[in-house]
């Protein structure tokens, strides 16, 4: 059924033409493809499976067949068309992002308005409330992780997960050589067992919301001491007071209950969508579908 499911070997090259890189992680690339036959430009994560363990190339297997290929349909997701696998690669046929990564836009305007923030959120929350439903956590929220659908606008879409939660490791599993600047409490006193609760995607929304508003990170080395891990586990971070942004009360108190250490107190992706700032939707703002 699987084999089945995962077309027939060699058919991706038969099918698509290979362009320029979009990205790379550890066990997968990511490039620009193009349909032979309608010549519409996708987007390819091509995931090497000599480089994984037979255990997780199971669980790949399994997870292909039970949920990717056609569970999980939200606007602010991106969307998998087809998986192939041609001489022990698989090739995941997604959705194109043409804007690229959240986090390049936010470098290049430094930091947003609270009126694109919320346009943002909105969108996240929608599709993080959308998979909590079904009972899916994503465990990667960043903005790395976070792609623009167009080069203008602030239309979002949700990358990385399924597939990559299995074959690729989180951020939790960077943290042994990276940094766990998004990773919530909880996951760093489990000491890397995994957390089941979906409120770990809330938090590290939180560290999203704050760096959209501000422009950089609520939690940081360059602040040490205390440790990064220490800020995050005793939920220690300030909201800045800068004339040249300032950041209403309603949108920091949005980030406090997001970045909450107690997952019991955090809150969930339901009660976000009810927070009065983010539906204090202002006209004339960025809006664009
Ligand atoms: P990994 O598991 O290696 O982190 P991702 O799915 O996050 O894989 O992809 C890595 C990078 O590739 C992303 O951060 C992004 O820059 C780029 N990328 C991934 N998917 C797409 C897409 N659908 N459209 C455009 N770029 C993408
Ligand atoms: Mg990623």
């Amino acid at each position: 059924i699987i084999k089945e499911k995962l077309k027939s070997e060699k058919s991706f090259s038969k099918n698509y033409i290979l362009g320029k890189n979009l990205g790379k992680g550890a066990f997968a690339e990511v490039k620009l493809a193009f349909n032979r036959m309608s010549g519409n430009p996708y987007a390819v994560k091509i995931i090497d499976t000599s480089k994984i363990n037979e255990h997780k190339r199971l669980l790949l297997n399994f997870d292909v067949e039970k949920s990717i290929l056609g569970r999980v349909k939200h606007p602010s997701i991106i969307k998998i068309h087809a998986i192939y696998y041609e001489s022990s690669y698989f090739y995941v046929i997604l959705d194109l992002a043409k804007g690229g990564e959240l986090f390049d836009r936010i470098v290049e305007q430094g930091h947003f308005t609270e009126n694109e923030t919320r346009i943002i959120m909105l969108q996240l929350l929608l599709a993080i409330n959308y998979l909590h439903f079904q009972g899916i956590v994503h465990r990667d929220i960043k903005p790395e992780n976070i792609l623009l659908s167009e080069y203008e606008g602030y239309n979002v879409k949700l990358a990385d997960f399924g597939l990559a939660k299995i074959v690729g490791e989180t951020s939790f599993m960077k943290t042994l050589c990276g940094t766990p600047m998004y990773v919530a409490p909880e996951v760093i006193k489990s000491y890397g067992k995994k957390v089941y609760s979906n409120k770990v995607d809330m938090w590290s929304l939180g560290v999203v919301l704050y760096i959209c508003l501000y422009g950089f990170p609520p939690f940081s080395d360059d602040l040490a001491p205390p440790s990064l891990n220490q800020q995050i586990v005793q939920g220690i971070f300030t909201f800045p007071e800068e004339n040249t942004n300032i950041v209403s009360r309603e949108a920091k108190e949005f980030v406090s209950s997001m970045l909450t250490v107690d997952p019991e107190q955090r809150i969930s992706a339901k009660e976000a969508l009810n927070n009065p700032w983010l539906r204090a939707y202002k006209e004339g703002s960025a809006w664009k579908i």
